[in-house]
């Protein structure tokens, strides 16, 4: 049978990640890993090819800065190393008519542009690299994956915003993201705990974005982020969910213009404004500033209120798991928010947590909480797969 491979590309503003998979009877197989860092400035590239244990970084130097500079060199370089079949693509946003992976085209592209209003900061990265792969390879076959879209089976209170109705007719609505990682973990746990996943469990995404989300019988049925992906939880650099009055505050007293106020919300508040010293929680922990302390203080506590939160959209808690960067890495973090949950039944297993083993409660914990690597450029890739076994 002759190989078939896809290329998984997820484009930030900063950063171009990338995995290649090989279609396989049983499901993708990641080939190749890697990303470009810091692509507007002075970019990076690094790839780690089937087992090798890491990839050497490579400073691609200013001649090839930018994301289209960027891009061309991934392609030349995947092109070196396998032939790509198909491209699956991570998009931020699906609106309300993107609720599945789909077949990209000029129309779909074009109804994919006109959400850029919906997500400022990260559409159109996402979007470039569709642009510049149907323009060299015009019979490849891309695919749109949507972080909106496992959201789409919450009921209607968890979409709506209480407000007018020209708004939500408007779209603004409360869509929710990180749904291909959700996806990814909703899966995997009917590996973990096949029990669990056909319960009520609350998912947390612990990363430099972070949300959380309630998922019952697989299906999302609320998360904490709305119409952006700055709601919900502190984040890196994000707020999180604000009283809206201060941003009329920040507007109307402080006379801050919209850019600023963008920039406050999105890159100088969460770890990074609270601490004054870093988004990185890694730096926090090390850290013996108080300031880093209040910042790890604030982020814990603010899961907490919204596993109470997510809690009574399930009508009760069956189980939890922890994912992404800080999720999967952070022993503090997971016991600190665990300790404060044992009112729903969560008892830490302290040993299991410092290993950062699969289940991190103790044998006798009322409900277990898993920690799961997610993996959501694996997910883009079983849909693209899906696509192409349907022909
Ligand atoms: P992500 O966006 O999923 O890559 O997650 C990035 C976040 O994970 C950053 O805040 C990192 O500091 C955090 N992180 C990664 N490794 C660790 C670790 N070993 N301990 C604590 N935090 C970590």
């Amino acid at each position: 049978m002759r190989q078939h491979n896809i290329a998984v590309i997820n484009a930030g503003s900063s950063s171009l990640k990338f995995s290649l998979f090989e279609v396989t009877p049983s499901g993708p197989v990641r080939r190749i890993r890697g990303q470009i860092a810091e692509i507007n400035t002075d970019p990076v590239f690094s790839a780690r090819i089937g087992t090798e244990p890491s990839g050497q970084d490579l400073k691609l130097g200013d001649a090839h800065s930018g994301h289209h500079r960027c891009l061309h060199f991934l392609l030349e370089w995947l092109g070196q190393h396998a032939q790509v079949h198909a491209a699956g693509h991570r998009i931020v946003h699906g609106g309300l008519d993107f609720c599945q992976p789909v077949v990209l085209d000029s129309s779909v592209i074009e109804r994919l542009e006109a959400l850029i209003p919906l997500a400022p900061l990260h559409q159109p990265y996402n979007l470039e690299p569709i642009r510049v792969l149907s323009k060299l390879y015009p019979g490849l076959i891309q695919v749109a994956c949507f972080d909106t879209a496992f959201h789409a089976t919450k009921r209607k209170e968890a979409r709506q915003f209480p407000l007018p109705t020209f708004l939500t007719q408007a779209g603004i609505r409360r869509y929710g993201f990180h749904g291909l990682s959700y996806e990814y973990i909703a899966m995997k746990l009917k590996e973990v705990d096949p029990a669990l996943a056909q319960g009520r469990v609350v998912v947390a995404h612990l990363g430099n974005g972070a949300s959380m989300c309630a998922i019952h019988h697989g299906l999302a049925v609320d998360s904490t982020m709305g119409l952006t992906a700055a709601d919900g939880l502190p984040m890196g650099t994000r707020s999180g969910s604000l009283d809206p009055g201060v941003l009329l505050f920040m507007v109307r007293e402080l006379n801050m213009s919209l850019d600023a106020v963008e920039d406050v919300l999105y890159r100088q508040s969460g770890l990074k404004g609270v601490s004054g010293l870093s988004h990185d929680m890694r730096l926090l922990e090390q850290s013996d500033r108080p300031e880093a302390k209040d910042a790890i203080d604030l982020f814990v506590y603010r899961i907490q209120q919204q596993f109470g939160a997510l809690g009574a959209s399930l009508g009760g808690i069956d189980g939890a798991v922890f994912t992404a960067g800080i999720g999967e890495n952070s022993s503090h973090v997971r016991s600190q928010t665990l300790q404060g949950l044992q009112w729903l039944g969560f008892e830490l297993d302290h040993d299991a947590n410092n290993r950062h083993a699969s289940r991190i409660t103790a044998a006798k914990s009322r409900i277990p909480a898993y920690v799961i690597p997610t993996d959501e450029d694996l997910m883009i890739a079983h849909h693209v797969q899906q696509i192409l076994i349907q022909g």
